[in-house]
């Protein structure tokens, strides 16, 4: 008996040993193809991926053959939304329920009154792996991998149910739940499936991956296509403290990111976002303020920095610091001529900011 062996296509099964079927929201026009489906494969794809063109409940406006082929060839199921809690601020923090009872935790942000965009925060693991000890996800450790499906699903969903339906108006940032690089994989296919000319419109100038400083990773990242953009977790200043903070520094430290940051080309327009997680009498002297700008070198004209109040819950014993201390923080870096907004987190109200996405199995929290 001759065995073939199974295609290596980590992405589209959301356990590859249980062999089910791919995840129809991380099929490429070229997949479907070769699986065989029905039709024009491009035509299939934008279907598929093209929320404004499915019907107000959601399913798919295709020809009935098709619908048969895909519904025994692919799982068409999408993240549920399990619950959402709406912010004071207008943001909304949204509890997705996987197929296998997981659970993750994505914020839908509209800009505001009169503007189409929406910036969705999304999850790309169960957990995380990398252990930050002021972070809520990083106590609960890594559960799983988010699959690609999982994740274009993620996106699927919020532009199912909250809108807006027209990828072209979505900006998608991957800082909720876990560590983007960790799983690389996944993250890439999605991104690279959401970007796809004939898919859900979004773009690459809209997609930011946010790291908490995975080198492995961020080196893998630069030579892709599609390439986002980054962002990078700094929170310290001093190998010492970001060591004690952010374990992840033990074996990349804050040379090595740097140097890793250099290999990282810029094209015109685009910046490095830097966040920076105030941590009251950790992180936000006026020396921190001091190395942090001596650090970005000569990154001074291509960076952003985000300076984000330590979100305070129950995991963590660290504080926010006082508020003339974030200011007088923000005007020393601004003296050094860096480029700072201060981040007051959206859906604090609702747990739904930074760091405070914790939603593993039903029933924990
Ligand atoms: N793992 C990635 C992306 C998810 S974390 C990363 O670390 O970049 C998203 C952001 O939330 C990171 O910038 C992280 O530093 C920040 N964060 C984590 N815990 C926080 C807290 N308690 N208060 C404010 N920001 C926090
Ligand atoms: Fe993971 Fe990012 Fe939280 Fe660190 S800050 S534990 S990398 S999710």
């Amino acid at each position: 008996m001759t065995m073939t062996a199974p295609v290596e296509r980590p992405w589209d099964r959301r356990a590859p040993e249980r062999g089910g079927p791919p995840s129809a929201w991380a099929l490429l026009p070229e997949d479907l193809a070769a699986h065989g489906c029905p039709g024009r494969p491009e035509h299939v794809f934008a279907r598929l991926q093209r929320v404004r063109t499915w019907r107000e409940d959601g399913s798919l406006f295709l020809s009935r053959e098709i619908r048969a082929w895909l519904a025994g060839n692919a799982d068409l199921a999408l993240p549920a939304i399990l619950e959402r809690h709406p912010s004071a601020d207008g943001s909304t923090k949204l509890v997705l329920g996987m197929t296998d009872g997981h659970r993750v935790e994505a914020v839908h942000m509209p800009r505001g009154e009169g503007d189409p965009r929406v910036t969705y925060c999304v999850s790309s693991q169960v957990g995380c792996a990398l252990g930050c000890t002021f972070c809520a996800t990083g106590a609960m450790g890594i559960v799983r991998n988010l699959t690609a499906g999982e994740i274009v699903g993620q996106v699927l969903a919020l532009m199912l149910h909250m809108g807006p339906r027209l990828g072209e108006n979505v900006y998608l940032v991957f800082m909720g739940m876990g560590e983007p690089l960790h799983n690389l994989a996944h993250v890439h296919r999605a991104i690279t499936v959401l970007c796809h000319p004939e898919g859900a419109g979004l773009s690459p100038w809209r997609i930011t991956v946010s790291t908490a400083g995975l080198v492995s990773g961020l080196e893998k990242l630069a030579r892709m296509t599609p390439r986002p953009q980054l962002a990078v977790s700094l929170n310290a200043t001093t190998d010492e403290t970001r060591s004690a903070t952010m374990p992840v520094n033990r074996a990349w430290n804050l040379a090595r990111l740097r140097q890793a940051l250099d290999a990282w080309e810029l094209k015109r327009h685009e910046r490095i976002l830097f966040e920076y997680v105030l941590l009251a009498g950790v992180n936000d002297s006026l020396e921190d303020a001091d190395r942090l700008a001596a650090w970005l070198g000569d990154l001074r004209h291509r960076h952003n920095v985000n300076l984000i109040p330590m979100n305070e819950h129950a995991r963590a014993g660290f504080r926010e610091p006082a508020e003339e201390r974030v200011q007088a923080f923000a005007a020393r870096l601004h003296q050094h001529g860096c480029f700072i907004t201060v981040r007051r987190s959206r859906g604090r109200d609702v747990q739904g900011a930074c760091g405070q996405l914790v939603r593993a199995t039903a029933g924990t929290a």
